[in-house]
C-alpha cells in the first residue's frame, strides 16, 4: 500500500507534536496538525514541522477531553479518511475512544508498530506485556495513540509558510465542569525522553532510602523512575515515572535497576534501552535474564560503592 492521503496528528502535549509529526510523515501524504490555540500554538506545529495545521479556538474552563467534538468536525471537514495519531496519555486515550465513536474509526491504543503493507495494521501489547497483537484496519479512519519513543519519529523540518486554517469550538453534549486547577508537587520528569535512568523497586524498604537511588542517578546525570509497586503499591513516587506496560516505555542509553526482580510487565517498558544494568541479592531474579551487567549484592552496599567510584 503507497501512503495514506491524510494523517492528522493532535497531542494536549506541545513537546509530543513534533514526534507524533516525525511518525506521521514516513507514513502520509499530507500530515495535518490540530492545535488548540491561534498563531503561537499554530507556528509551533509548522515550526515542528506540520504542512496544515487546523487551529481551534481556546475556551475557558474547557479540559481537553471536551474539545473532541471540535477536533472530530475539524477531521470531518478534512475528509474523515486516513489516520488520526495522538499522545498515549491518560487525557489522549480518552481522546481516541470519543474520537473513535464521533468518526465511527477504529481505535487501537499504545501503537507499537504501523504498517502500511497489504492496508494499515497497527500492533500493540496484550496479556500484560506477554504477547503482541496486530489489528488490520478496515474502517476508512483509524485513531491510534502512540507512547513517547515508542515509535522510529523521522527528523522534520521547520515548515516555511504553512498553511492555517480556523477551526471551530463545537461545545460538547455534556461538558465536563472543570472546578479548580492545582499544580502537582515535585518536578514532572518525561522519563521516556530520559537517556541515563535509575530505577527504584521493591528491594527498598523504606520512602527515606530512595535518596540513593537519587545520588546514584546524580552521578551519571540521569532520571530516577520505579516499578510499579513503588508508585501504585507504596506511594513512594508518582505514577507518571513507573516503568512498563501499564507505565513509562524507556528509550534509554542506560538503565540501572535497583532491587528490581525484572517481571515482563516492568521488562517490557524497560527493555528499549540500549544498556541493562541490574542490581539484585538474588541471584535468580529475572532480571538478570535481560541484563547486560549484573551485580549480585545488597544495593545498600553496592549502591553507595558505585556512587563513591563514580566521584
Ligand atoms: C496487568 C499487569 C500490568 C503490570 N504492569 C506493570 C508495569 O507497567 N510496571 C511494573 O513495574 N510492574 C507492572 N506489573 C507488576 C509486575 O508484575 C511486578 O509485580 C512488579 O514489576 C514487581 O516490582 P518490583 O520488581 O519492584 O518488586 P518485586 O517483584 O517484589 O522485586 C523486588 C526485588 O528486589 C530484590 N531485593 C530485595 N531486597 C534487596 C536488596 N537489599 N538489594 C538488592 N535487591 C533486593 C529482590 O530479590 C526482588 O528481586 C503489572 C502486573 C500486571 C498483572
Amino acid at each position: 500500500m503507497s501512503k495514506l492521503a491524510n494523517i492528522y496528528v493532535f497531542s494536549d502535549k506541545p513537546s509530543r507534536i513534533r514526534d507524533l509529526i516525525g511518525v506521521a510523515t514516513p507514513l502520509g501524504d499530507k500530515v495535518t496538525a490540530i492545535v488548540i490555540g491561534a498563531q503561537p500554538e499554530a507556528q509551533a506545529a509548522a515550526a515542528a514541522g506540520a504542512a496544515t495545521i487546523i487551529a481551534i479556538p481556546s475556551q475557558e474552563g474547557v479540559i481537553v477531553e471536551d474539545y473532541a467534538p471540535s477536533i472530530a468536525e475539524a477531521i470531518r471537514g478534512a475528509g474523515a479518511a486516513g489516520l488520526v495519531l495522538l499522545a498515549a496519555g491518560k487525557r489522549g486515550k480518552c481522546l481516541a475512544a470519543k474520537l473513535g465513536a464521533a468518526l465511527r474509526a477504529a481505535v487501537v491504543n499504545e501503537a507499537s508498530a504501523i504498517s502500511l503493507d497489504g492496508g494499515l495494521a497497527v500492533s500493540h501489547m496484550v496479556y500484560g506485556g506477554l504477547a503482541n497483537a496486530t489489528e488490520t484496519i478496515s474502517s476508512p479512519l483509524a485513531v491510534v495513540t502512540v507512547a513517547s519513543g515508542a515509535l522510529e519519529a523521522a527528523p522534520c523540518q521547520a515548515v516555511a509558510g504553512a498553511e492555517i486554517r480556523q477551526g471551530v469550538f463545537v461545545p460538547p453534549a455534556h461538558p465536563i465542569r472543570l472546578v479548580k486547577r492545582e499544580a502537582k508537587a515535585g518536578q514532572a520528569v518525561d522519563l521516556a525522553a530520559s537517556r541515563r535512568v535509575v530505577c527504584v523497586g521493591r528491594g527498598f524498604a523504606k520512602k527515606e532510602d530512595l535518596s540513593l537511588a537519587g545520588d546514584l542517578a546524580s552521578a551519571i546525570g540521569g532520571d530516577v523512575g520505579c516499578s510499579r509497586p513503588i508508585a501504585e503499591g507504596e506511594g513512594w513516587m508518582e505514577r507518571e515515572v513507573y516503568v512498563g506496560v501499564s507505565g513509562v516505555m524507556l528509550n534509554a542509553d542506560i538503565y540501572i535497576a535497583l532491587g528490581v526482580s525484572g517481571q515482563i510487565q516492568h521488562m517490557v517498558g524497560a527493555n528499549g534501552s540500549k544498556t541493562i544494568i541490574a542490581v539484585n541479592k538474588d541471584k535468580n531474579a529475572p532480571i538478570f535474564n535481560f541484563a547486560d551487567y549484573g551485580i549480585v549484592g545488597d544495593l545498600y552496599k553496592v549502591v553507595p560503592a558505585l556512587v563513591a567510584a563514580l566521584k
